[in-house]
């Protein structure tokens, strides 16, 4: 052993002394050895030196060995306490091992000689277990600082934010590193003041208080972080208590426990920005390893706060873009616009996502390769644009194009598109850039007015036309009722000329009331007052009434008439409005001898699984290719205005029409020039499998006696209607009384009791006849009230009968229709 050891040693027996010094000189100056007599002399040579060994003897003049064991290991816990005894008093020395005491040695001239041995070896294992204590401390202190490394570095990977990465420094310090407190202050470029930013631990206001007033610049580069700041480099204070770089604020720093300080700069750009400060309650607690560890920690803050400035920057350049890109795209969705790059090299594309929208993509995916681009336009306008697209990159010369597009869906759409070059440094054409705009709703509008502008051109058109023919077609036959009405008058007008001009007169008649009937079921038509009244009728009986309507015609004509009736009665019993019915193939027949010199006409239907389908063929002039969907419009005839060889009005088929699909069915025509035509349609075919049919007589075999106990009120304010309902009831003996108006009609119904039934005309002055017919009705519900008028709607008719009409006759009046109703209603 090199070094010495200092000894103290009491004991109040010199001869004791002399025998343990002896023992200790023969070793030649290993031991230094201060002997105290007495518990006074012990007392203050224990507190005045440090030594590395205690020797005492047991019994010491009021005093013992267990005092200076209990004192000594009180106040120097590590100084290794030795007994020397007398004899026979193991067992007071196994008490003193007991309490603490390293050894003993008994004080006999054999024994003493073990004593340098055994001092020799209690300094030894004193050594021993010092090192390894400190072994110990050491592995802990650096336990700890890699464990705030490893905290600190785990926080640098998760954290983006710089005031998050301080605070959780400092507590990861206290935290892990078990330090007292730990600070981190910024850095004032100018100033060069240290300010508090955050920390961790026993503050206890101590940051408060060593703050120095920014003018106080004789204190600015004092203390360990105003150095570090002017050395740019980690400054250590291992005893605050008295290094003088403490001396501001030593005393605040011992009262909170702070006993090393290690101050660590932060930089930033190669600039100190802050400074790291970790307090250690213990002395020397920054040693080299543990420095050089802290300056990684601080090193890593440092990089840490590079790289937050970095992904913040951009994070910002990004967000920018983002809203730069969002903004683009809101102004291009709001004006319809998109933009597209072609890269000429790769043939990549790239829209943006308005672009997307107008060909109906999903913006999520890529657009489709150029190749595909193809299949985005129609061929035309393919053509257009390739071309274009291939001049551009060859000139540089921009275009701007109208294309028609193919929709994803395969619907089609309008764009415009303007292209140009994009070049390279060198001025090389490497790309193209353009914009589009969706332009399909401008151009369907500029569409739908063309052909608004069209429809009403041709409509005026077609209106003009069709006054000509009306005026035409209305003052034909009336020429010739008026012209041959006046004939009649003529005393001697020879009886054949008189039948003839009767007949013209007739016929001229129903020409007109035909003329007259389209024109108003075609207002009807157009004021949506036409309803479906379905009712079950008998087909083959309808046609057969149609053929016999139709035979006179035939036999004039010498055009023969065949029917056709596919299904057997009782399969022809159908539900459908049978007036409409009849109405559109008596149009299409009186059509078909209309438009036809010679031949024959065929008129039939047949089955086609849910529909029946009817047909009218003739062999007349035929129908154009051109016309065949037109004829199906109002007013459209295939003849021009002025060279028209047959009349009409140009409304029978589209009346048919209408009314075919009021029943549920089509209208079409196949026709051949000079050939002939036929036009088919259908209805659904709604059988019913009973039917009731009414028992109709004929005209023929009405019982025009009435009798002459029954009266008639005729209210009619215009004379001629009024005689001619008189004449028309001549044959048929019926007392007839008249009413000029409705008032009158009322009057007359309630001074008569003897009249069966009234005639009610509808428009009449001083009250009409729904307001008289009402007021009849309240005093005499039973009365018979028949309507008759020129109003001949559906409402109309329906308006009489709400008033209390019990039916309805239309004029002009037909007389086999007049007299059927009157009987129906007078009960005989
Ligand atoms: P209108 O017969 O009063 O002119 P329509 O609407 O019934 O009116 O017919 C329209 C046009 O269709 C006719 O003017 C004629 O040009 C053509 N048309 C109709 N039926 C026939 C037919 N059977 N043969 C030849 N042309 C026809």
């Amino acid at each position: 052993m090199n070094k010495q050891i200092h000894i103290l040693y009491i004991d109040d027996n010199p001869l004791d002394r002399a025998l343990v010094r002896d023992s200790l000189e023969k070793e030649h100056g290993g031991f230094i050895l201060t002997e105290a007599r007495s518990q006074h002399e012990f007392e203050k040579l224990f507190h005045k030196d440090g030594y590395d060994l205690v020797l005492t003897d047991f019994n010491i003049l009021g005093f013992d060995g267990l005092q200076v064991l209990e004192m000594v290991k009180k106040v120097s816990p590590d100084t290794p306490v030795v007994f020397v005894t007398g004899t026979g008093t193991e067992e007071v020395a196994v008490e003193a091992m007991k309490r603490g005491a390293s050894d003993y040695v008994i004080k006999t001239a054999s024994h003493i000689n073990r004593l340098p041995k055994t001092i020799q070896a209690v300094i030894g294992a004193k050594q021993v277990r010092l090192e390894k204590e400190k072994a110990q401390n050491d592995l802990l202190k650096m336990n700890r600082i890699y464990a705030v490394i490893s905290q600190i570095n785990q926080l640098i990977v998760r954290t983006n934010d710089r005031d998050k990465l301080f605070r959780e420094t400092c507590d990861i310090a206290i935290n892990f590193g078990g330090f007292r407190m730990a600070w981190i202050g910024l850095v004032d470029e100018t100033s060069k003041i240290i300010k508090p930013h955050c920390w961790s631990g026993h503050e206890d206001g101590y940051l408060t208080k060593i703050e120095l007033p920014a003018t106080d610049s004789s204190k600015l580069s004092k203390g360990p972080g105003g150095k570090a700041i002017l050395d740019e480099n980690n400054v250590v204070c291992n005893d605050v208590g008295a290094d003088p770089i403490m001396e501001p604020w030593r005393d605040e720093a011992l009262k909170r426990g702070y006993h090393s300080i290690i101050a660590l700069p932060i930089k930033f750009k190669k600039k100190v920005y802050g400074i790291f400060f970790i307090y250690s309650n213990d002395l020397n607690f920054f040693d080299k390893q543990e420095t050089r560890l802290l300056i990684e920690v601080a090193d890593d803050i440092s990089f840490a706060l590079e790289s937050i400035q970095k992904e913040q920057a951009r994070l910002k350049a990004e967000s920018d873009l983002q809203k730069s890109e969002k903004e683009l795209q809101k102004a291009q969705s709001i004006a319809h616009i998109g933009s597209w790059y072609l890269d000429l090299a790769t043939n990549e594309v790239v829209w943006t996502e308005e672009l997307y929208k107008m060909y109906g993509f999903d913006s999520m995916l890529p657009p489709p390769p150029y190749t595909e681009h193809k299949k985005l336009f129609t061929p035309e306008s393919w053509d257009i644009l390739s071309t274009s697209l291939a001049k551009t990159s060859e000139t540089g010369i921009s275009y701007e194009l109208e294309l028609k597009t193919v929709r994803k869906d395969g619907s089609s759409g309008w764009m415009w598109v303007r292209g140009e070059s994009v070049l390279d440094n060198e001025n090389n054409i490497i790309g193209l850039w353009g914009a589009a705009q969706d332009i399909t709703d401008r151009k369907q509008a500029e569409e739908e007015l063309r052909e608004a502008k069209e429809k009403a051109v041709e409509s005026d058109r077609l209106k003009t036309a069709f006054l000509h023919n009306i005026s035409h077609e209305i003052r034909t036959p009336m020429n010739a009722i008026i012209g041959f009405s006046g004939f009649l008058n003529e005393p001697d007008l020879p009886p054949t000329n008189r039948k003839e001009f009767t007949d013209i007169i007739v016929r001229s008649s129903n020409q007109l009331l035909s003329i007259i009937n389209d024109i108003v079921n075609i207002a009807s038509i157009e004021a949506g007052q036409v309803k479906y009244k379905e009712q079950e009728m008998k087909l083959n009986a309808l046609i057969s009434l149609l053929e016999s309507q139709f035979k006179q015609q035939s036999i004039e004509k010498n055009i023969p008439l065949t029917i056709k009736t596919t299904l057997p009665d009782e399969q022809a019993f159908v539900k459908t409005d049978e007036t409409k019915l009849a109405e559109i193939l008596s149009n299409l027949i009186s059509n078909a001898f209309k438009f036809t010199k010679k031949g024959l006409i065929e008129v039939g239907y047949s089955l086609k699984e849910e529909f029946l389908e009817f047909y009218v063929k003739d062999s007349g002039i035929g129908i154009p290719d051109t016309m065949q969907n037109d004829i199906f419009e109002r007013f459209r005839q295939v003849e021009s205005t002025l060279a028209r060889q047959y009349g009409g009005s140009g409304l029978g088929l589209s009346i048919s029409k209408a009314y075919v699909e009021l029943l549920g069915g089509k209208i079409w025509v196949t026709s051949e020039l000079d050939k002939g035509s036929t036009f088919y349609f259908t209805v659904p075919y709604k059988k019913v499998t009973h039917m009731e049919q009414p028992f109709i007589k004929p005209v023929a075999e009405l019982e025009l006696d009435f009798g002459k106990n029954k009266t008639l009120l005729i209210a009619e304010d215009e004379d001629s209607n009024f005689m001619l309902l008189k004449a028309l009831l001549s044959n048929a003996h019926i007392n007839i009384i008249r009413a000029g108006n409705g008032a009158e009609a009322v009057a007359m119904c309630r001074l008569n009791p003897s009249i069966d039934l009234v005639l009610m005309d509808i428009k009449m002055p001083v009250m009409d006849g729904y307001d008289a017919t009402k007021q009849i009705k309240e005093f005499l519900p039973e009365l018979p009230v028949i309507a008759q008028t020129a109003y001949i709607t559906e409402s109309d008719k329906n308006k009489a009968i709400a008033s209390g009409c019990c039916d309805f006759i239309s004029k002009p009046i037909e007389r086999a229709s007049l007299i059927s109703k009157i009987k129906q209603h007078l009960g005989n």
